[in-house]
Formats: structure tokens, sequence, C-alpha cells
């Protein structure tokens, strides 16, 4: 068996529309020109000033005294619970989480952490939830150590969570001596939803990274961020995991670019979400999840199509929409117009149409 990505499949057009990830953006000629102009130097070193620029711009963006910038948010969380845990202690998480279904069995490979998966409704899991999960501290019973969530739940629907009940869930942890750590890679979707700032919102969270392929618009990188003394120890797990980089600045310029220019538009990307989500509600068969920000969740299968079956005659149109577990995702992004949503609902609308 051979893990590579697939191709595109036979015989179908180029895409149009995009609503497969927010991660298909491509970087714009602006982006690009910003990229080209940075200064560069070799970030392993210490030399990079454009990747200082954006570390101490992420330090000051999310409130915390320092920031380290990776190639990816998988690598984000691998160094963080490397940084947090030692092999065999446990990490709480929600069972949909991004670290438990879509890291390839990292933690197990990787951390040696165990992942204790948390239940509750569309990703969120609540205090009595956490609390009840609590093991006894016998030698028996793993040690517990660290409290993960995820903002916003992608799994769960691009669902963001309350401030309240982020922090009462962080306040548990710290209560029991565990540390917490968000998993941000839609942080700023969650922000713009919530209208919370950034600092706010990630307060009682130890660690926290968020993703610039997601929604930013850049083409790779991911920027953790923490104490001095985390982000100390995390570098350590940089190195050894081949993370640390050279001129890395000619990313983290796109970076810079895409916190300049790309915050304030994901407000459009919810608002064709939610477009979306209303003309989807309005095919006979169909159960739409209401959206929250990014990420439209439906299933079609009342209207006789499985998600793979949509989505495969979807893409023979050159639309692209996922299907996961059972379900279809549709996802907005800066490259997704309201022109392109409604292009997207009359597609759908003509296939349900014609049946299969
Ligand atoms: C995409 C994603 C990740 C991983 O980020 P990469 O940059 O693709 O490695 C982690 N967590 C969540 C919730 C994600 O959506």
């Amino acid at each position: 068996m051979v893990h590579a990505p697939s191709r595109p499949p036979a015989g179908a057009p180029p895409v149009r529309i995009n609503l497969y990830s927010d991660t298909q953006t491509l970087p714009t000629p602006a982006m690009k020109d910003a990229m080209m102009r940075a200064e560069l130097g070799d970030e392993q070193h210490g030399d990079d000033p454009t990747v200082h620029a954006l570390t101490d711009r992420m330090a000051a963006l999310l409130g915390k005294e320092a920031a380290m910038f990776l190639p990816s948010g998988t690598m984000c969380n691998v160094i963080a619970i490397l940084t947090h845990c030692r092999k065999g202690d446990e990490v709480l998480a929600h069972e949909t989480a991004h670290i438990l279904s879509s890291e390839g069995g990292t933690h197990a490979a990787l951390t040696g952490a165990q992942i204790y998966p948390l239940k509750g409704a569309r990703g969120l899991f609540t205090p009595e939830t956490l609390r009840a999960a609590i093991r006894p501290r016998t030698r028996y019973a793993p040690p517990q150590r660290l409290l993960e969530v995820e903002q916003t739940a992608n799994i769960g629907g691009g669902i963001v969570w309350p401030l309240e009940q982020l922090n009462a869930v962080a306040d548990i942890a710290h209560g029991q001596g565990w540390a917490t750590h968000m998993d941000g890679a839609r942080l700023m979707n969650a922000c713009v939803a919530a209208g919370i700032p950034a600092s706010e919102m990630v307060a009682q969270y130890d660690s926290v990274w968020l993703d610039f392929t997601k929604g930013l618009g850049a083409p790779l990188g991911a920027v953790l961020a923490g104490s001095s003394e985390f982000i100390g120890e995390a570098w350590r797990w940089k190195q050894r995991l081949g993370g640390s980089m050279r001129q890395a600045g000619i990313v983290a310029a796109a970076c810079l670019y895409s916190l300049d220019n790309n915050i304030d538009r994901l407000a459009d990307d919810h608002a064709n979400a939610k477009a979306l989500a209303r003309g989807l509600a309005q095919i006979e068969g169909f159960k739409v999840e209401a959206p929250e920000t990014n990420l439209v969740f439906f299933d079609t299968t009342g209207a006789g199509f499985t998600a793979e079956q949509l989505s495969a005659a979807l893409r023979m149109e050159g639309i692209m929409i996922s299907g996961l577990g059972g379900r279809l995702r549709a996802c907005t992004h800066l490259n997704v117009t309201a022109p392109m949503i409604e292009d997207a609902l009359t597609a759908i609308r003509g296939i349900v149409a014609r049946g299969h």
C-alpha cells in the first residue's frame, strides 16, 4: 500500500469552484511580491529578521511571551505535546480532535502520549464531561498531563468554543495541575466570528498555535506560542524533528502579509458559508448543520446520494467538496466568492434533480 496523495480522477475538468478546503488557496501576486521583498537570514541560527518580525507579532497578538515558526500545524501539535508530556502521559481531547483522527497516529508513534477521547456535541465538551474524566492519582492510572481543545472545532462543524466554556475547562485542567494546549488551526475564524481578540480567547491556554494555510492564504507556515520557557524547550524538539529552517523569512513574509490583509475578510467567508447552508437546506432530503464559521457540513443520504457519490458528481462539473465520514464538508475561503456559492448550489440542485 502506497500512501501518496491521489491525483485528480481521469477525465475530470479543471476545478473552477474549490470548496474542498481553506488549505487550497494560492498565494496572490501581492503576497508573492511581499515574499520577494523579504529580508532573509538563517532561521535556525536566529538570524532571519522576517521570521523574528512574525514571531514577535504573533506573540503580541496571542498575548504570550514567545513564539516559534514551524512549517505546519501538525508539527505544532506534535512539538507542543512532546514539550508538555512524557511518554505514557495522557492528553484529554475531544474524540473528533485532529490529533486523534488526522495526524497519522503521530502521538503513539512519536510523542508516546495516549489520548483520552472526550465526548460532546459538535466538537465541544462540557466542564462536567471533563470533570468525569479525571482519573485517580494511582500508579494504575495514566498520569494526566494536558488538556487539548480545538478552536474552531473542525469535525465538530467549524464550531466556536464560547469563551466561558473554554475558560471553564481550562480552569479544571489547571486545578488538576495539567497544562492546556489550543489547536488554533482556525483560531482567527473563531475570533472574527465571536468578535473577541485573540489574546483574550487564548489567555487560559499555556500553548496555542495558528495555521497560516487555513483561510489566511499563505502557502505554508504555522506559529506556536507560549511562555519563554515553553518555547525554549520546544526549540529542542523543533531541532530534533528537522523543523529548524534556513531562509524561512521568504515564507514568514507571506504570513505577515496575511495578518495585514486576510483576517478581517474572514467575515466574508462566514457569510458565504451561511448563504451556502441556507441554499442547501432548501434541497429536499438534505440535512444541513448550521455553520458558525467557514465550514458547512451536510448529509445528503435523504436525497439518495452518499457523500462520496455527490462529491464525485460535483468533481466532474469542476466543483470540489469533500466527503468526510459520511457527511460532506464544504469550506469557504478567500478564493470563493458569493457568485460561486450560487453557482455551486445550482450544480448541486441539478445533480440531485437528475438523480443517478
Ligand atoms: C489542518 C489542521 C491541523 C493540521 O495543520 P497542517 O498545517 O495541515 O499540518 C491541525 N488541527 C486542525 C484542527 C486542523 O484543521
